[in-house]
């Protein structure tokens, strides 16, 4: 269970860095993410919802059935689209309401 993330996307922001609560990521010599330790990596998803570039994937692996699949989110105010990418590359919008998923 990992992330990769795009250093030709990267803008640097740090917001990754600052919310992974394992301590993972990094900034390389050029000042983008990295993930220094993938196999931590738990897959919360916190730095693919901060990151505003869209910049972070998480890979849906085979043991979850997603194949080689990945994933990413999208912010749009109080909405949160995330994106499912099947291993034959189509796409899938699942939007989710941010206010009406924090309301336990
Ligand atoms: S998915 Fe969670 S644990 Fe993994 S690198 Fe991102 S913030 Fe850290
Ligand atoms: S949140 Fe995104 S843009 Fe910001 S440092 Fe991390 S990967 Fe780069």
């Amino acid at each position: 269970m990992s992330i990769q993330i795009d250093k030709n996307k990267c803008i640097s922001c740090g917001k990754c860095c600052d919310i992974c609560p394992g301590n993972l990521i990094d900034k390389d010599d050029e000042n983008k993410a990295f993930i220094r330790l993938p196999e931590e990596c738990w897959g919360c998803t916190a730095c693919l919802k901060e990151c505003p570039v869209e910049a972070i994937k998480y890979y849906l692996a085979a043991d979850i059935g997603g194949k080689g699949g990945y994933m990413y989110s999208k912010n749009h105010g109080e909405y949160m689209d995330w994106y499912i990418v099947s291993a034959d590359h189509k796409k899938y919008c699942i939007k989710i309401n941010k206010k009406v998923s924090n309301a336990y």
